[in-house]
């Protein structure tokens, strides 16, 4: 079952917007990244399994098995599963033993830049291509510096980095390369899995993603030591009972997220047809709306495409701003990811107030970019009220921007009433 989430339209007069006072598209708010849910009665099973047991957490027999698939899966010998995404950033910057400066996109979430900042290694950005939204490798090279220790990239929306590329100029500067693939969890790159590649990859399974366990996270290497490292600085540091041996965290997975995150895999399938038909019904939608162009994926690579991202262009009717503004109202809430880029977010932002200026692509893009909402508990029939507003909006732009710049500035939009 796939429609669970189909969403009541309103009944209203074709020709009004929620933004000229008419009652929104949707009832309930539209959200980008909701949850994908698997199989209910077996999250349930794995819950009351480890009550049964009263092992929650601290390397239980779900954890185990949640790496052991996961590590299957991406085709590595190591996953050591974390609390979040984040603090596996964290825990990869340390064992990976970055100093001074790493290079990395600005076009990301923000825990990717912070996790090198709060490690005291400096963020240098570094621009990314114009199509591919990731790291361009010819820029990685011009900002090498003596200081720089390592090249982190992102592949961003599931599509893969340039891994190749990167990966040859890691080995000829003598940097170490690692990936946050957060969003490319289920992605192949060259027919091999995203995550199999540099020293180590981070994963996310925070809800939004497309493999969740509530919270959680991940890191995947084929690396020996640094399987083991990252293991230890999980747990404290701890390498047995009583014994510390380096500086660490607290960054156990539980074993409730363990349970979400087995029960969320075994619905892979059913995620990855959801979100394919998703995609292919905004394609179908948005074809040919002068100025919104979607994003494309590599057909032939595995692909999760938790993300259904438009870029619009100056020669759209309406800004991306204003076409956000529009559907918000309507009760879609569109996301500006990744605005405003992490280079004009603090403590960057006042760090290196000229970083703008070395990325004219990255810059381009976080004025351009929109997320629409996908996921399993979207529908092909709810994405053409969403594709046909947008089509209907640029159509009426005149009319839609005079009411904006009657009653909006540069707010944020909220959501409707
Ligand atoms: C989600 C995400 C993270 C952080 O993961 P959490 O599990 O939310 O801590 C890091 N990087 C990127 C690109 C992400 O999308």
């Amino acid at each position: 079952m796939i429609e669970e989430g189909a969403c009541e339209k309103l009944p209203r007069d074709e020709e009004d917007f929620a933004i000229l006072g008419a009652t929104p598209a949707f009832a309930e708010p539209l959200h980008v990244g909701r949850p994908n849910i698997g199989d209910r009665e077996r999250l349930m099973e794995r819950i009351g399994g480890i009550l049964d047991r009263r092992r929650l957490t601290n390397d239980g027999p779900l954890v185990r098995e949640f790496e052991q698939r996961v590590a299957d899966f991406v085709g590595v010998r190591h996953c050591v599963a974390t609390c979040n995404g984040t603090l596996a950033l964290q825990i990869a910057t340390r064992a990976a033993g970055l100093s001074g400066e790493a290079i990395v996109s600005p076009l990301t979430f923000v825990a990717t830049v912070h996790a090198l900042q709060w490690h005291a290694v400096t963020p240098v950005f570094c621009d990314v291509g114009r199509q591919t939204h990731n790291l361009d490798p010819a820029s990685v090279e011009e900002v090498i510096t003596a200081r720089t220790s390592a090249i982190v990239g992102v592949h961003l929306w599931g599509r893969p980095c340039a891994i190749d590329e990167l990966t040859a100029i890691a080995d000829r500067h003598g940097l170490a390369l690692l990936f946050d693939a957060s969003h490319a969890f289920g992605c192949s790159y060259r027919g091999r899995m995203v995550g199999s590649f540099g020293q180590a990859e981070v994963l996310s399974f925070h809800a939004t993603k497309f493999i969740n366990s509530f919270e959680g996270g991940a890191i995947v290497t084929d690396d020996d030591a640094f399987a083991e490292k990252a293991r230890m600085m999980r747990n404290h540091g701890f390498e047995d009972y009583d014994k510390v041996v380096c500086v660490g965290t607290n960054a156990k997975m539980t074993e409730a997220a363990a349970a979400m995150g087995l029960t969320s895999l075994e619905a892979r399938d059913r995620f990855y047809a959801a979100n394919r038909r998703n995609y292919d019904a905004y394609r179908a939608g948005l074809d040919a709306i002068a100025g919104v162009d979607l994003i494309d994926y590599d057909e032939s690579e595995l692909c999760n495409r938790n993300y259904v991202v438009v870029e619009v262009d100056e020669s759209a009717a309406l800004s991306r701003d204003e076409l956000q503004h529009v559907l918000w109202a309507e009760n879609v809430l569109a996301r500006r990811y990744f605005f405003p880029g992490c280079h004009r977010s603090e403590p960057y932002r006042s760090l290196l107030p000229e970083a703008g200026l070395r990325l004219p692509e990255a810059e381009r893009l976080v004025r351009r970019l929109l997320a629409l909402p996908t996921g399993a508990a979207m529908d092909p029939t709810t994405i053409a009220v969403v594709a046909e507003l947008i089509r209907r909006a640029m159509a009426e732009a005149p009319r839609l921007r005079r009411r904006l710049q009657a009653t909006h500035t540069d707010a944020h939009p909220s959501v409707a009433a």
